[in-house]
């Protein structure tokens, strides 16, 4: 099933682990907080299945739960 993700950016402190783990997926921006790069942090476009691995360890290894991930894109939850 794909994989959708998004940062909370209002947890995030910036640390990097997500970054540093899944570099394809995630990135910091001007102000040092992450984000998803490939749909602006929008949790629209689905993870590639090559990066769900990459996307499991950045989720464990975020000290303030701000990575979240669903089956389904985040703007149907609204
Ligand atoms: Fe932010 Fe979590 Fe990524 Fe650290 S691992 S930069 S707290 S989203």
């Amino acid at each position: 099933m794909a994989k959708y993700a998004i940062i909370d950016q209002e947890a995030c402190i910036g640390c990097g682990n997500c970054e540093g783990l899944a570099p394809d997926i995630f990135d910091l921006d001007d102000e040092g907080l992450a984000f998803v790069k490939t749909d602006q942090n929008q949790g629209s476009v689905p993870i590639s299945e090559d990066k769900v691995e990459q996307l499991e360890d950045a989720l464990e290894e975020c000290p303030t739960d701000a990575i979240k991930v669903a089956d389904h894109p985040f703007s149907e939850q609204d």
